[in-house]
């Protein structure tokens, strides 16, 4: 019995998995000021991301069809859980799940071929080509 309820609660909507630096957050910005050292990533620097403008907004809308899962690799900051929870609180976004992983190989262990994940993919973020990786 329990079983089938939890069930038909998945079954209500899909899930939409969204990654949080440089898609809701603003973060390159932070990343470039401090060069990459480790200051861009202490608690104190991260809680100052500007969101992406809308993009809370966006989301609220997209969750009365879709479980908003936030699936981020933050293994480099900063009691990285609480300071993005925080920091989504801060900035008004609704959501189902906060998933924090260490690096982003990690991020696929939540993935199946039926998830839809909206992600940059960016690496090299204090670089001025981190777009394209080179
Ligand atoms: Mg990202």
């Amino acid at each position: 019995m329990t079983l089938a309820v939890i069930d038909q609660y998945r079954l209500e909507r899909k899930d939409l998995f969204v990654d949080i630096d440089n898609v809701v957050s603003l973060s390159m910005e932070r990343v470039r000021r401090w060069q990459g050292s480790k200051k861009a990533y202490t608690a104190a620097e991260v809680i100052q991301d500007k969101p992406v403008p809308g993009a809370a907004d966006a989301l609220r809308r997209l969750r009365t069809d879709y479980f908003i899962r936030f699936l981020t690799a933050r293994g480099s900051y900063e009691d990285p859980f609480n300071v993005t929870q925080t920091w989504l609180d801060l900035n008004g976004f609704e959501y189902d799940e906060l998933l924090v992983v260490d690096g982003p190989e990690a991020k696929v262990a939540h993935l199946s071929t039926q998830s839809i994940l909206v992600d940059d993919f960016t690496l090299g973020h204090e670089k001025e080509d981190a777009f394209t990786g080179n």
